[in-house]
């Protein structure tokens, strides 16, 4: 039987895997596993699962053979547990906190360990984090608990103090490079670049951006651009209609995007003076990004950068209130 896809450790997660099997004799009983979303995280948080319910197992790799590597890799190990957002959800209730626990205190099915996973970890609601932290100190024996987050930031101290904190690496620009080549073979190397690069160098993402055609958006979004400079539309029709997408999100990466080829063809390649107003410029993208899963007014927000993406291009431009905040935030001012 071959292993699905969700259950792949990546090449740039192997130095974390093999620190994982030299361990696992002295396995602790919470280990919080860190990362950027996008470069398979999920993928080596269940091969650490499947390595924990692995009957024939000597400690180190899965043997991929017996019934409990069977029974994860076909998601119907009773012992493995999972606690998620419900589907359509960004958050985790406390509802599902305290079934996930009923289930850690009863005994296992097998006999053995029973493994819960936990993702993400910064999806618990503030009374999901505090319902859990009772078991996340006292498991009942043979209970390993992996959690796994993209925003360790947002975390409170004392959930990450009471795990093994793991903070799994980045690709380098090559391995993710080699990677996505090899995922979406139909793709070429600049559009390979480009999707690293709006990806935020994850893989994952990339692959699924090239797979979902997100291009198309990109290249809409900068003929948008195009049709504003010369009074074609307003700004409020083009972010009604980025609204409408499936990622909106993305206008904001395409922006970063921009401003990162405008600071390194004028720094590295002298293509043009450089201007210090794009950088107060990709600062109010990064602000925005942070805000834009906070209750935000989304379109205010967009139309907030839209509007001062056009400004700069007029002489004698300074930042505007946009920069300073509270457009940004989604606030009228
Ligand atoms: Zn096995």
């Amino acid at each position: 039987m071959s292993e699905p896809d969700w259950l792949t450790v990546h090449p740039w997660q192997q130095p974390t895997w093999q620190n994982w099997q030299r361990q696992l004799p002295q396995v602790g009983h919470a280990y919080l596993l860190a990362g950027q979303a996008g470069t398979g995280l999920s993928g080596l948080a269940h091969r650490m699962m499947q390595s924990l319910l692995c009957q024939a197992s000597d400690g180190s790799a899965p043997c991929e053979q017996c019934a409990g590597c069977h029974a994860l890799a076909q998601q119907t190990h009773p012992d493995a547990l999972f606690l998620q957002p419900p589907e359509d959800k960004t958050v985790i209730p406390i509802d599902a906190v305290r079934a996930f626990s009923d289930k850690v205190y009863t005994t296992s099915h097998q006999g053995g360990r029973k493994v819960g996973l936990i993702a993400p970890a910064e999806a618990l609601s503030e009374s999901a984090f505090n319902a859990l932290l009772k078991t996340l100190e006292e498991p009942p024996p043979g209970t390993i608990l992996i959690l796994l987050t993209h925003a360790p930031s947002r975390l409170p101290a004392t959930l990450i103090s009471r795990c093994r904190l793991w903070t799994v690496p980045m690709p380098t620009r090559k391995e993710a490079l080699d990677w996505l080549g090899q995922a979406c073979p139909q793709a070429d190397d600049p559009l390979l670049k480009k999707a690293l690069l709006v990806n935020w160098g994850a893989p994952l993402e990339a692959q699924r951006w090239i797979d979902e055609k997100g291009f198309e958006f990109e290249a809409q979004w900068q003929s948008d651009l195009k049709a504003l400079q010369q009074n074609q539309q307003t700004v409020t029709q083009r972010v009604e209609a980025w609204l409408k997408q499936s990622e909106p999100q993305r206008v904001l990466d395409y922006f970063y995007l921009w401003t990162l080829q405008r600071i390194r063809g004028a720094c590295y390649q002298q293509k043009w003076p450089l201007d210090p107003n794009w950088f107060a410029f990709q600062k109010a993208v990064l602000q925005a990004r942070e805000y834009w899963h906070s209750n935000v007014n989304q379109a205010l927000l967009l139309e907030a950068l839209t509007h001062e993406w056009l400004a700069h291009l007029t002489p004698g431009y300074v930042p505007h209130e946009a920069l300073k905040g509270r457009l940004i935030r989604g606030q009228a001012i």
